[in-house]
């Protein structure tokens, strides 16, 4: 589905763009600042795309710190997940780097705490 926002099908908020990134607001925030970036191509999640191409994997990881500069989030602090099978309650199949903050954020693990 992500595949369909980085061809323009679906719409999306978009922040940033590399050659091989794409950055757009999540739809549902779970934060005041919540964006997800994507590798334009596809690969099924982080895992995968650590092994196909680990450059394309650090792009990602650039493109979110300076998702995270522009959104002035990096003095405050800002947290990045990969969520990966049912347990982490992911959702979507391709590979997507959450960048969550400009708030202070909850503990993360175990449900319940
Ligand atoms: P995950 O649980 O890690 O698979 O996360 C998938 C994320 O994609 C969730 O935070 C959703 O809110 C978000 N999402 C789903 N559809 C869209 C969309 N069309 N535009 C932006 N974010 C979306």
């Amino acid at each position: 589905m992500f595949c369909d926002i980085v061809a323009g099908k679906i719409p999306a908020t978009v922040v940033n763009k590399t050659d091989r990134t794409l950055a757009f607001r999540d739809i549902n925030p779970q934060a005041a600042t919540h964006v997800l970036v994507v590798p334009t191509e596809h690969h099924e999640d982080a895992g995968v795309l650590a092994a196909a191409d680990p450059g394309l994997l650090a792009e990602v990881l650039t493109a979110g710190v300076e998702v995270a500069r522009a959104e002035g989030i990096v003095e405050t602090g800002y947290r990045f997940v990969f969520n990966t099978g049912p347990d982490a309650g992911r959702t979507v199949f391709h590979a997507h780097l959450h960048v969550l903050g400009g708030e202070q954020l909850g503990l993360f693990g175990r449900l319940g705490r």
